[in-house]
């Protein structure tokens, strides 16, 4: 027989931040629940993956049908943002944080830290069509880091720069931000203060 409960809880710990006995607690949730709650959970997710794609420019994943049916975003569709710099993190959820600041120009979803274990590897990311668009997009002035100050994160922002090289203005995030803070929780004012220490 199946064990559906060993099989639920290896499907939560693929969740981010989400360790062995929480996981384990979610699928007994799960189970102790009504089947009506389980049949709207289990709807929800498959309908909310159907509306999702990802931004063929940008790489976020955003819900809905692009406003040029390019495989564009609304954010990359925006013509008010500025073109001349674009912020690049590590996830999609990221992004929203930012947009609770001033910051008014262009993002770019990285989708992975570069593990401090690797030194040059970037298979995983959306390094390569990053260094693509730097070499295509003439419009674009700097490029601004922003990962968590973590080990990770710094490795990250250490390779980009050498991968980038040096015809473009490379910043990151100033050290405003607490150590360790992933930046989809750090509060709006201080991340907009560290953009404006950036360098
Ligand atoms: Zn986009």
């Amino acid at each position: 027989m199946q064990d559906h409960i060993e099989q639920l809880t290896k499907l939560f710990l693929k969740f981010p931040g989400i360790g062995a006995r929480q996981a384990k607690r979610f699928a007994y949730f799960i189970l102790s629940q009504q089947d009506s709650y389980v049949k709207s959970l289990s709807a929800s997710l498959l309908s909310a993956k159907a509306s999702a794609q990802t931004c063929v420019k940008c790489f976020r994943v955003f819900e809905g049908s692009s406003p040029q049916t390019s495989g564009v975003c609304y954010l990359c569709s925006d013509e008010k943002r500025e073109k001349d710099k674009v912020l690049v993190v590590e996830k999609t959820s990221d992004i929203d944080v930012f947009l609770k600041t001033d910051y008014n120009g262009e993002f770019f979803v990285l989708g992975s830290l570069i593990p401090i274990t690797q030194k040059s590897i970037i298979d995983g990311t959306n390094t390569k069509p990053l260094l693509e668009r730097i070499k295509n997009d003439t419009n674009l002035k700097e490029i601004i880091l922003a990962f968590p100050l973590t080990p990770n994160g710094d490795h990250t922002d250490f390779v980009l720069r050498e991968m980038i090289g040096g015809n473009i203005k490379i910043s990151s995030l100033g050290r405003g931000l607490s150590t360790g803070t992933e930046l989809e929780y750090a509060d709006p004012a201080s991340l907009e203060a560290s953009l404006k220490k950036r360098e």
